[in-house]
């Protein structure tokens, strides 16, 4: 019998995307960190669920299985995390293919401009670092030259290199936001705006097309994150309150990749229980 609320954190990364553990360990670190409800959550990829199943099995962990879906809302990146989808679901299921070609193509062309500038980079040594069945992403570039010598932590490469702004920035094809959210229903999953309010690139995600995305079936946004201050919580409390959207809270964990810590932020049971109910797509591991 459990006396206290449970610990629900629904956005996680394993080494199936950028996050640094293998979806066993993830599930692992999840328990020890206290947590009881673990959402693994890798970019464009649903790749990690079955070793993140089998692991919760053994453990006794809730496991919620979702995925964060690489978007953009006109010049903007957005990331929509799509919770219990169908992974069967052929139009998610392209997107999510298509996604990940765009990305093992865009790093190619970002280490390119690397080394034409003199950094010692080569796209060999950044394949060397993507595991079989993961989705590559700039993470692996900065892990690349951590394997060179040539920086320490991933936070060195972000910060200058791998950034934005940096002229060896190169994009990669992203669906489109509202459809993204239409093809998350279509596969009985529930759609969740990852930090929606983080500065990236473009200008963002104005009120009024988060009203249209609530129309076309967006249920929720992740209010409760790292990249969030009070400004940007209370604006996500206040379009949840005028157009019923649910407010999630996670760590977005990616392993010793980032600094976040599991369940730094989480998500309160019955908005848990109200993402289970309104999804149909694939049932959440629930152990004894
Ligand atoms: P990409 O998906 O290839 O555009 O790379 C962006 C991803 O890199 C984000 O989803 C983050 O998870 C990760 N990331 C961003 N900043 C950092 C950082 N400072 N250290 C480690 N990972 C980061
Ligand atoms: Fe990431
Ligand atoms: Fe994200
Ligand atoms: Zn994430």
């Amino acid at each position: 019998m459990t006396h206290h609320e449970p610990v629900i954190d629904l956005h996680t990364h394993s080494s199936t995307s950028d996050g640094t553990q293998a979806p066993a360990e993830l599930v692992a670190a999840a328990v020890e960190a206290g947590v009881d409800v673990l959402a693994i959550t890798d970019h464009d990829t649903v790749g990690g669920w079955a070793a993140a199943e089998r692991a919760a099995r053994e453990r006794g962990l809730v496991l919620v299985k979702g995925v964060e879906i690489s978007c953009h809302y006109k010049w903007s990146s957005v990331h929509l995390l799509g919770y219990l989808v169908d992974p069967a679901d052929a139009d998610l299921a392209a997107e999510l293919h298509r996604a990940r070609v765009s990305r093992a193509q865009r790093l190619e062309l970002m280490v390119e401009r690397m080394s034409a500038d003199g950094i010692p980079i080569t796209y060999e040594q950044v394949v060397a670092q993507v595991g079989p069945g993961t989705t590559p992403g700039r993470p692996h570039i900065a892990d690349a030259l951590i394997e060179a010598g040539v920086i320490r932590h991933r936070d060195e490469a972000f910060a200058d290199w791998l950034s934005e702004r940096s002229p060896y920035y190169v994009g990669h094809y992203a669906v489109d936001l509202a459809r993204a959210v239409r093809l998350v229903r279509a596969a009985g999953g529930v759609p969740v705006i990852a930090h929606p309010f983080t500065r990236t690139r473009g200008a963002g995600i104005p009120d009024s097309f988060i009203a249209q995305l609530a129309a076309a079936g967006l249920g929720g946004l992740e209010a409760y994150h790292r990249d969030h201050g009070p400004a940007e919580v209370a604006r996500a409390e206040r379009l949840a309150a005028e157009h019923g959207l649910l407010l999630t809270g996670s760590s977005d964990y990616h392993g010793a990749g980032k600094r976040n810590r599991l369940a730094e932020n989480t998500t309160r049971r019955d908005v848990l229980e109200a993402i289970i109910a309104q999804s149909s797509g694939v049932t959440a591991v629930v152990c004894p």
